[in-house]
């Protein structure tokens, strides 16, 4: 394995929603995600994250491991509906003080947190006032955000404002396949617009109220053609203006892509405000990349979505069917430094992973206690983008951190808990955590680097 630059950040990323559990304690209530997953046929099984983890009870435990792991930092992200469980008005003290013992737990074992504000769980009377088509959700959240930073913003050297805000956009109110569960198609476009400038004010609030460094976490993927025809390329392009371009552009350049593609004449989009661009390219510290897949895209004409997603034949794929491309990761960091050159901010990996099917698959009726879990897969998988991650760097991109998606199994939103994530094997019904090899390979792998590191340095000091 290449050696990565000096300070560079090793860690593992998770979840409110996905791990905590304790929904309706200390005073939290509910997100679109509780009423969503109260729906019938909505999310597999029937799951919801009511307990998922118990991470609210077993936090002390779960950093323990992160301490055997031996890394740098851990994102994590902050349930609004506990801080602020109206959307609106004062702090919620008891959730303010789970934050606030994490925050402490993770110090004293020297890791750095990197809170997530906004990670999918609005709370519910926000949703019902318009949620994210609403311009007033934005001003709200920086609101919370500026509650969060009161409380904590002397201990977190990086903040990030949102995660994945295409995804609530396409999957939230565009195919309703995700929480609120609206299927808008193209009318959902005011969402990323109002998520944006959420975006923009929380980081002016947070600044106001202490916050050193400001990040958000966008979700891309390098968009490949499915042939060379121009109406394939024409169909990748729009792919690409509204995965990547449509959140990565106003951040760094301070205007949204061409929007032709999608009936959006020049004028642009109705919701924006003049004013509002200056504050969505608020310069930020550093810009989060989540990267699992490239996608591959072919024309479809006569239809308001002019494309449609085409399989990636030619790869391994996880137990999720995502097709393996380290190289995709390559691709996508260099993309992004030629696309915005001087704009583009030093980049973390704020999630990468994949889902293992463990072997033998889950006995019902056998405790954890004896298994192992040698996930080999998501070894190779690990393994193959670190490498990728550091042909990037080499060929110039300034990344600082890679931050593996999971610690721990959790739900996987409509996915319920069938798809694992974990370095670590959760058995729900017990709730004992079990590492997998590849948590043994990741300690080990993060352990080589320090001491390369160490190595160097102290070679310099000798030179
Ligand atoms: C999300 C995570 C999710 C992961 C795997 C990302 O899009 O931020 O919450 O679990 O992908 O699907």
């Amino acid at each position: 394995m290449p050696r990565f630059p000096v300070g560079f950040r090793w860690g593992v990323a998770t979840a409110a929603y996905q791990i905590e559990g304790a929904v309706a304690q200390d005073g939290r209530r509910d997100s679109i995600w509780d009423t969503f997953c109260r729906q019938p046929s909505v999310i597999k099984n029937g799951d919801t994250g009511e307990v998922a983890c118990d991470h609210y009870h077993r936090w002390a435990q779960d950093i323990d491991l992160m301490a055997e792991l031996g890394i740098d930092a851990y994102r994590f992200s902050i349930a609004w509906p506990r801080i602020q469980p109206a959307g609106t008005g004062g702090p919620n003290g008891p959730g303010l003080d789970f934050y606030d013992r994490l925050t402490d737990g993770l110090l004293a074992r020297g890791i750095t947190p990197m809170p997530t504000l906004y990670h999918w769980d609005l709370p519910q009377p926000l949703e019902d006032a318009g949620g994210w088509l609403s311009r007033d959700t934005a001003a709200r959240f920086a609101d919370y955000a500026a509650l969060a930073a009161e409380r904590l913003a002397d201990r977190i050297p990086l903040w990030i404002t949102l995660n994945e805000p295409f995804i609530v956009t396409a999957f939230g109110y565009a195919l309703g396949i995700h929480a609120p569960g609206q299927a808008l198609m193209l009318d959902a476009l005011p969402t990323a617009h109002y998520q944006l400038l959420a975006h923009g004010l929380a980081t002016q609030a947070l600044r106001a109220a202490g916050a050193r460094q400001v990040a958000i976490a966008n979700n891309c993927s390098p968009v490949w053609p499915a042939s060379d025809s121009p109406a394939d390329q024409a169909a990748a392009a729009a792919y690409d203006t509204l995965h990547n371009r449509m959140f990565n552009d106003p951040l760094l350049l301070g205007r949204y892509p061409d929007l032709a593609a999608f009936g959006v004449d020049e004028a642009g989009l109705d919701c924006v405000r003049d004013g509002d661009l200056a504050v969505i390219s608020t310069p930020i510290d550093a810009l989060g990349i989540n990267y699992y897949n490239p996608t591959r895209v072919s024309a479809l004409p006569d239809s308001p979505l002019p494309f449609q997603l085409e399989p990636i034949p030619g790869y391994p794929v996880t137990a999720f069917g995502w097709p393996v491309v380290p190289a995709g990761l390559t691709e996508l960091l260099t993309q992004l430094a030629g696309r915005y050159g001087d704009a583009l901010p030093p980049v973390y990996i704020t999630e990468n992973g994949c889902s293992v099917t463990d072997e033998p698959a889950e006995p019902a009726d056998e405790t954890t206690a004896d298994r192992t879990f040698d996930d080999q897969p998501r070894i190779r998988f690990l393994d193959g983008h670190i490498r990728a991650l550091a042909d990037a760097i080499t060929a110039g991109v300034d990344v600082r951190g890679y931050l593996t998606w999971s610690l721990l199994d959790n739900f996987e939103w409509s996915e319920g808990y069938d798809q694992r994530f974990g370095l670590v094997h959760v058995d729900y019904a017990s709730q004992a955590r079990t590492p997998r090899a590849s948590f043994s390979w990741y300690r080990d792998l993060i352990a080589a680097q320090r001491m390369s590191q160490r190595l160097a340095r102290d070679g310099d000091q000798e030179g």
